[in-house]
Parts: structure tokens; C-alpha cells; sequence
């Protein structure tokens, strides 16, 4: 899928039939929460849903969910500074930007450097090995000077 947009509801039950995976109501509410969060861990995830009344979850089984569909590649992990394994909704190619004190990620979209890229490195060989993703995350604080412009 060549879009810059993480499917639906509906185009994820299509996605989880094509997996052999029964819609239940819990994957819908993680879907649900995961497009309204965009970069969660399962804590996050299940606070969402919670808070919304949405299933009856723990944590450890929004966790379930969640690897699991990481693993049909309909979502992807990201593994952050603070230990926790985040999820990201989007899997189109894009790269992030990363606030390492608040462990959050904003998605950076630049399809022209990603083009360039992939298209350098199909010309690299890396022996003994194959390239199978490319991660790129740019690690950022938060500036001191945002806080001032709230109140001025
Ligand atoms: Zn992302």
C-alpha cells in the first residue's frame, strides 16, 4: 500500500480477513485506540481504551494484540530509550522524530530523500547481509523557549 494514511476501521477488518483474523471487538478498540494515538506502547493503548469504554482489556492482552499484529506487518514496533516496545500505526515509508524526554514520535515525511535513499542503496551491497527496512529517527528534546510562547 503506497498511501500516506493508516487504514480505517473498515480497511483494517479487510486486512485482519486477509490474515485469517476474526474482527473481535477488543482488535477493533486497539485499532480504534492505535489511529487516535498513532506511536503507542500497550500501556497507552489500553488507558485509551479504557478511557473511552470501548472492551474489556489488561494490559497484557492489548500487548498480545498488538505483537501480534506487528508480526503480519500491519503495524510496526519501535523500540524507544526508555525500554518499552512502542507501535506505530502508520507502516508507510516515513521517519520520525523522536522527543527522548517525553517518548513521543512524530512522523517526518520526506518522500523525495526516501526515494533517493532506497534508490542508493539498492546499489550498496552489504556482505553476508540483506537490508530488509531502513529506520530513520531524528532524536530531539523539546525547546526551552515553547513554554515561554504559551504564556506571552
Ligand atoms: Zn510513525
Amino acid at each position: 500500500m503506497n498511501t500516506h494514511k493508516a487504514p480505517n476501521t473498515e480497511e483494517f477488518k479487510v486486512l485482519l480477513k486477509k490474515h485469517d483474523l476474526k474482527a473481535t471487538r477488543q482488535r477493533i478498540a486497539v485499532h480504534e485506540a492505535m489511529l487516535t494515538i498513532g506511536h503507542a506502547s500497550a500501556d497507552m493503548v489500553t488507558e485509551e481504551i479504557r478511557k473511552r469504554g470501548d472492551a474489556k482489556v489488561t494490559v497484557a492482552s492489548v500487548y498480545n494484540i498488538l505483537s501480534q499484529l506487528a508480526d503480519i506487518r500491519i503495524y510496526h514496533r519501535r523500540y524507544s530509550s526508555n525500554s518499552k516496545m512502542y507501535f506505530d500505526v502508520n507502516t508507510f515509508k516515513h521517519m520520525h522524530l523522536y522527543d527522548r524526554e517525553n517518548n513521543s514520535y512524530r512522523d517526518v515525511l520526506d518522500e523525495e530523500f526516501m526515494d533517493a535513499l532506497y534508490a542508493r542503496l539498492k546499489r550498496r551491497k552489504f556482505k553476508g547481509y540483506t537490508i530488509e527496512d531502513i529506520d530513520i529517527q531524528f532524536i530531539c528534546r523539546p525547546t526551552a523557549h515553547k513554554a515561554k510562547a504559551i504564556t506571552e
